[in-house]
């Protein structure tokens, strides 16, 4: 079985950063990724958010530069599925290529947006269909938009909207929203806001753009067409934490808890990135997870190197 000091289970910002920082800190060490390197700003045509782009940069020259800089400086990458994790000391990495171990692990596999599941929705992705308003409100400056969700996502996306779009209708499937008390207040104060309650979306319309979304009154099965430029979808996210779960703890929502070090409960294994309770969700915060993860790694094997026994707080 081939042998590394450090493996980090997922290609996005955060285990790109890691792998990164591991491998110019002398480590060996070896990123797992399943799909594209990059993770998920791949889908994104222009990354106008992160430090150092001021004209921008589309998500999947981001990510592929990020790679590059990585294996510059010796990180090994496989492209390969984890299956399983083993629990002891050392960890026994388990993929579709093979089985791989280290002294620590370093989590970094991300979260998925959930669909709606509707026909036109994965078609348009990307050209009307959005799960991120932070990163793609600005493209419906004066337009009309909506967001699917009634709870702290889609209320937060929806107020972000409206300082770029002329008006945000907000499809929710019951007639009561799930955001917190403060969030509601804001929203039904905003003028540019209007609610579409008990209401799901069951098609969204558009040959190559998206031209509206085809909804359903779940109470009165009444159709209807509602013409927007875009839409945002927001009804939660999913980590990708379900190898885990016997291994480290998580929360109700399944994401990793972590302490300030990325450390998880369990000795060496190390998160960073989306699939971290309290992530902000952004390639900037997910590098900064991932050069903390590293640290804490490379501090770990060093005093394993030691002797010292060691357990995470
Ligand atoms: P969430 O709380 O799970 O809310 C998802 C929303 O989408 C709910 O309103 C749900 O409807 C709706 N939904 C789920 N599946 C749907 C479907 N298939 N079709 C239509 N609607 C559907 O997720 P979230 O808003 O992303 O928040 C996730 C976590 O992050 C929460 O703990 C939240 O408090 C936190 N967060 C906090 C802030 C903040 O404090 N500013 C901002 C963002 C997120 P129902 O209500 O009917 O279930």
């Amino acid at each position: 079985m081939a042998k590394y000091e450090v493996i980090i289970i997922g290609g996005g910002p955060a285990g790109l950063t890691a792998g990164l920082y591991t491998s110019r800190a002398g480590l060996k060490s070896l990123l797992i990724e399943r799909g594209i390197f990059g993770g998920q700003i791949v889908n994104a045509t222009l990354v106008e958010n992160y430090p150092g782009f001021p004209e921008g940069i589309s998500g999947s020259e981001l990510g592929s530069l990020m790679q590059q800089q990585a294996v510059r400086y010796g990180l090994e990458v496989v492209t390969a599925e984890v299956t399983s994790l083993a629990q002891e000391q050392p960890y026994s990495v388990s993929t579709t290529e093979g089985s791989f171990e280290a002294a620590a692990i370093i989590i970094a596999a991300g979260s998925e947006y959930r669909k709606l599941g509707v026909i036109g929705e994965e078609r348009l992705s990307g050209h009307g269909v959005s799960y991120c308003a932070t990163c793609d409100g600005f493209f419906f400056r004066g337009r009309e938009v909506a967001v699917v969700g009634g709870g702290d996502t889609a209320i937060t996306d929806a107020l972000e909207l409206t300082r770029h779009v002329s008006k945000v209708y907000v499809i929710h499937r019951r007639d009561q929203l799930r955001a917190g008390q403060v969030l509601q207040q804001g929203a039904f104060a905003q003028p540019k806001l209007e609610f579409i309650w008990s209401t799901v979306v069951e098609e969204v319309l558009g040959e190559k753009l998206l031209s509206g979304l085809k909804l359903r009154n779940v109470k009165t099965g009444q159709q209807s067409i509602l013409e927007v430029a875009g839409v945002f979808v927001a009804v939660g996210l999913m980590p990708n934490s379900q190898l885990f779960f016997n291994i480290v703890d998580l929360d109700d929502a399944g994401y990793i808890i972590t302490d300030e070090m990325m450390a998880t409960s369990a000795p060496g294994i190390f998160a960073a990135g989306d699939i971290r309770r309290n992530s902000a969700r952004q390639i900037a915060s997910a590098v900064g997870d991932g050069v903390t993860a590293a640290m804490s790694a490379f501090k770990y094997v060093q005093e394993l190197g030691n002797g010292a026994t060691i357990t995470n707080p």
